[in-house]
């Protein structure tokens, strides 16, 4: 069934009210709405827990989509209690991970900036990051981390702007990735801009990110390597650069 997703109109949403609207043989439940993120895109799912109204905690190890990226299911740690359909339970995200998240996924926007070549994959982490690129130049890793924390203390706004799933296919040009799908079928596409007017940045994006670049906090590029002729994978960390040799 589909679901509300509010996270995609509010990403500081770490709370919510919601009713079961089914359960899955495996133990995934879906509800009508939902501030929980399904991975995608390369950002992982949210984890945390569904309050029952006795107080009871069904902690949730990973939320995922469906069939389609309508079905959001929300799967509970092994030997967690079931709901019923059509119970009411309180949603509760583990906030301090997804923020993490949301700054790690900003600082591989500001990246694609630093360094505007196509973008071959990415994977957000909560502790590293990684962004592949098609690139063949050699770039000097501690230049881009002056880059990147450059556009961090510009504390430049980050916001989401709506456009038509058919304004998107009339300009493909906006999409920065050569191999991740933008987040179409859903009939709106959520394009991530950074700046005023979006001067630094505009690009499809369906994941959650901090609504100013100075929330991003200290980054460094720990590694760049070479994947192939043609491929570089960034590895960004939390952090000073130097912590890791
Ligand atoms: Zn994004």
């Amino acid at each position: 069934m589909p679901v509300e997703t509010l996270y995609r109109d509010d990403f500081y949403l770490s709370t919510a009210e919601a009713v079961v609207t089914a359960l899955h043989e495996d133990g995934g439940i879906e509800l009508d709405r939902t501030c929980f993120y399904a991975t995608s895109g390369g950002q992982p799912g949210d984890t945390g827990f569904l309050e029952r109204a006795d107080g009871t905690k069904i902690a949730l190890g990973q939320t995922r989509h469906g069939a389609t990226k309508d079905i959001v299911i929300h799967v509970p740690l092994e030997g967690e209690q079931q709901p019923l359909v059509g119970e009411k339970l309180v949603l509760h995200i583990d906030w301090q991970r997804r923020y993490r998240l949301m700054r790690m996924h900003t600082a591989c926007h500001l990246l694609s900036v630093v360094c505007p070549y196509p973008i071959t994959g990415a994977a957000v982490g909560e502790e590293e990051s990684r962004v592949d690129f098609d690139m063949s130049e050699t770039i000097d890793k501690d230049e881009v981390t002056a880059k990147l924390m450059e556009l961090v203390h510009q504390n430049h706004p980050a916001y989401v702007q709506w456009i038509t799933d058919e304004e998107l296919i009339a300009n493909p040009g906006i999409v920065k990735s050569k191999n991740v799908r933008p987040p179409l079928g859903l009939g709106r596409v959520s394009l991530v801009c950074i700046g005023e007017n979006s001067s630094v940045d505009s690009q499809p994006c369906g994941g959650t990110h901090v609504s100013e670049t100075q929330e991003v906090g200290a980054i460094h590029i720990a590694k760049i390597e070479k994947k192939g002729k043609e491929n570089r994978r960034f590895r960004i960390r939390f952090g000073e650069p130097g912590a890791e040799v």
